[in-house]
């Protein structure tokens, strides 16, 4: 079926070339040393100083020192660093003679084995006191090869001491010198690559090469260890003598890191023989899309491994169609996503025809479609995937067609736009309840986040609107400023695959601040990211992964025990803060096309969904309200003045939402206002006719308290409170006329 994956002759000998010249003399070592620090392969040292060992724990010790730092009841490590004891197992001296000045190994009672016959001999006495006058046996002087290792050895036909020497035996007596090099290597970061046929370590260095070059995932030497032994186990000459499904099945449980480095490697060599790009792939039933150049999900990163499962069309004719189709449409820029949809929407045809007896193209007409309508209706599944499931086999249909690629495709084989199940109408809100949103933005809630970056990617969510996909991959630079130094928040819209930018306050602009400093302290190097994957992410190239998020999303929710207003437990998605956050604009009157620049919706039809949802609340326009400030005067907000778009959005934003009980704060939301609970003497006050009520209840209490103060003989207040007096009457009589002149109804 697939002639390009003949795994023997030729192509092994080719393959062979290819990895010799590939692979860089750095790499073609029997043994391979990692350089220290290297960010992608080099295991960390133990922290204990002096200590040459892989760190294994979290706490960065090897496990010799995890051990004792364990059995010493867990102190802190600084503690535990400044007197981490002797020298671990393996790189220390073995015991020597107890004799004064006798330099041999122990053989029994402490004592080497000539110390110990003569002891023996002497009857056996009390050793402590037998020692004190022993004699002098030795005149071996040769220490022993181990370079940790002083003892002397037996003699003149021996390299180690007695039981260095023993050890060597056991080994099968390898060559001595190769033997003291493997013994001190023993739990350093390394690996070891003889005894493996030449093609298959050519095979793992290459792979090794090319995680190095790759630098985006980290692969400690143990991993790759046991990735060798599983290689080792299998058998084979060559990675690409299993195919991948083999080696997850070698792998048995769960695919961990050493799995993982086995199918990577494999994958690597593969295109190393065969090449990556359309010539390779297109003969294959399984597309793997990160070997097809130029294809990139909406985020604008790398294509993720998706593959395109066309092994399971069941008709050679349709599978053939269907991936000169899909060859099409991806060349012309088709993202991932609707890819994969396209592919289950040949599937499920094939699937139909199967069952309803059709294998040849020609059977295909409008009788035939019907009753795949029928079928497609009975499927499980949403609106949506029916849909992509007819509209898929319509387009498909139409290209065949189009392009003439098969005439004996019936002229009734037609689907038509009215096949596909009507949008639905009913707007479902998946907004959060205010009690929800009181708990998820109490101080005390979001200080339970134990990772201080999904603690801001929620703040934001929450503050900004911000898709989860546009928050999660916000660029390290992504701080704005406009001509009056207030802040912005620019973000990639990941479903326009567009640039935009949201106003923010400046508190956000702190905490975003400090995460770029956290970034910068794991990553000195620095991070294209705000967010990057907190693990095997060695230089900082991957962004936080979405279900990482929403995992901790999860647990965060369940440790504060959010709930509902049955008690329940409160189950929330990202994009539910997206909706409550439009919501709340368009409940404080935000105008709908304020609205849509802040969630940067490219119509305003999303936008109008939300207003629909709210359109029980009263709509004061602002446009119509008439705004006071404190001297009387009208003021008039031009959204075509000298500001930009999204300023303007701003500043109708800031005054949106910093609503006062008597009016509203002019201030755009980015700026502290200096003039705090005192807005009646602020310039920048601005009111209304919706609050004339409260204004004139207010100028009732100002008048009492005046008199009161009066009383007191507090001239201070009384001199304040005339002033503030003073601006209400200003106030409430401008609102007034106004009223009167623009509706002669009104009382
Ligand atoms: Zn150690
Ligand atoms: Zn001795
Ligand atoms: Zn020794």
């Amino acid at each position: 079926m697939n002639a390009l994956v003949d795994p023997a002759g030729s192509r092994s000998g080719l393959l062979l070339e290819k990895l010799m010249a590939a692979v860089r003399p750095e790499f073609r070592m029997p043994i391979f040393v990692p350089a220290p620090g290297d960010p992608a392969l080099g295991g960390a040292e133990c922290a204990v100083g002096g200590c040459d060992r892989m760190a294994s724990t979290q706490r960065g010790l090897c496990n010799a020192h995890a051990i004792r730092w364990r059995k010493r009841g867990r102190p802190e490590l600084v503690e535990f660093l400044a007197d981490p004891g002797p020298v671990v197992r393996g790189r220390n001296q073995l015991p020597q003679c107890t004799v004064p000045g006798c330099g041999y190994g122990v053989a029994g009672k402490g004592l080497c084995s000539r110390h110990h016959d003569r002891w023996a001999r002497a009857g056996r006495p009390d050793i402590g006191s037998w020692i004190v006058g022993a004699a002098s046996v030795g005149t071996s002087r040769t220490e022993c090869r181990m370079p940790f290792c002083a003892l002397w050895i037996e003699n003149a036909t021996k390299v180690f001491c007695k039981n260095h020497d023993h050890r060597w035996r056991t080994a099968g007596c390898p060559d001595p010198d190769e033997y003291a090099a493997d013994c001190r290597r023993i739990g350093t970061a390394h690996i070891d690559l003889r005894g493996i046929s030449p093609q298959l370590a050519l095979e793992l260095q290459y792979a090794l090469q090319c995680r190095h070059d790759d630098r985006s995932r980290t692969t400690p030497p143990q991993a790759v260890r046991d990735a060798i032994r599983q290689v080792q186990q299998a058998g084979v000459d060559s990675l690409l003598d299993y195919t991948e499904q083999q080696w997850r099945q070698a792998a048995r449980s769960r695919l961990r890191q050493p799995g993982l480095f086995i199918i990577d490697a494999r994958d690597a060599v593969e295109t190393l023989r065969d090449g990556t790009g359309w010539e390779a792939e297109y003969p294959r039933d399984v597309w793997r899309l990160h070997k097809l150049p130029g294809i990139t999900t909406g985020h604008g990163q790398a294509c993720p491994r998706r593959r395109l499962r066309f092994d399971r069309i069941t008709q050679p004719w349709l599978r053939q169609l269907g991936k000169r189709w899909l060859r099409l449409r991806l060349a012309s820029g088709l993202g991932v996503a609707s890819a994969c949809s396209n592919v289950d929407a040949l599937i499920r045809f094939s699937e139909f025809l199967t069952l309803a007896g059709v294998d040849r193209l020609a059977e295909i007409d409008r009788p035939m479609l019907e009753r795949y309508l029928a079928w497609v209706n009975t499927l499980p599944g949403g609106r949506g995937a029916k849909k992509s499931r007819i509209s898929g086999i319509a387009l498909l249909l139409q290209t065949i067609r189009h392009h003439g690629w098969d005439d004996t495709l019936p002229a009734t084989a037609v689907l038509l736009p009215g096949d596909c199940p009507s949008p639905t109408r009913e707007v479902v809100t998946r907004k959060v309840a205010e009690h929800v949103m009181a708990q998820v933005e109490s101080a005390a809630n979001l200080d339970r986040w134990e990772d201080p970056a999904c603690r801001l990617i929620t703040v934001i969510l929450v503050r900004c609107g911000l898709r989860i996909s546009s928050a999660r991959t916000l660029a390290f630079d992504c701080l704005l400023h406009d001509a009056q130094g207030a802040p912005y928040l620019r973000h990639i819209n990941t479903k326009m695959r567009r640039e935009a930018a949201v106003p923010i306050d400046e508190e956000l602009e702190t905490e975003i601040r400090s995460q770029q400093r956290r970034v910068l302290q794991r990553w000195p190097d620095g991070s294209p990211h705000l967010f990057p994957r907190p693990h095997a992410n060695p230089v900082g190239a991957a962004p936080l992964g979405d279900s990482t998020y929403r995992r901790r999303l999860g647990r965060w929710l369940r440790s504060c025990q959010v709930h509902d207003q049955h008690g329940r437990l409160v189950h929330l998605t990202p994009h539910q803060w997206r909706h409550t956050f439009a919501c709340r604009l368009i409940n404080r009157d935000v105008p709908q096309e304020v609205v849509r620049v802040l969630l940067d919706h490219e119509s305003s039809r999303m936008t109008a969904h939300y207003a629909k949802i709210t359109d029980q609340t009263v709509r004061r326009r602002w446009e119509a309200a008439t705004k006071v400030n404190i001297n009387g005067e009208r003021v008039t907000l031009d959204p075509n003045g000298p500001l930009g778009q999204a300023q303007w959005a701003k500043t109708r934003y800031g005054i949106a939402t910093q609503t006062l009980p008597n009016g509203y704060c002019g201030l755009p939301l980015q700026r502290s206002c200096p003039h705090a609970n005192a807005c009646l003497t602020c310039p920048v006050f601005l009111t209304g006719p919706e609050f004339l009520p409260e204004l004139r209840q207010q100028r009732t209490r100002t008048l009492t308290l005046i008199d009161v103060s009066r009383g007191n003989g507090q001239s201070r207040m009384v001199e304040m409170n005339q002033r503030i007096l003073a601006n209400l009457d200003r106030m409430i009589g401008e609102i007034e006329t106004d009223q009167h002149k623009d509706t002669p109804d009104a009382s």
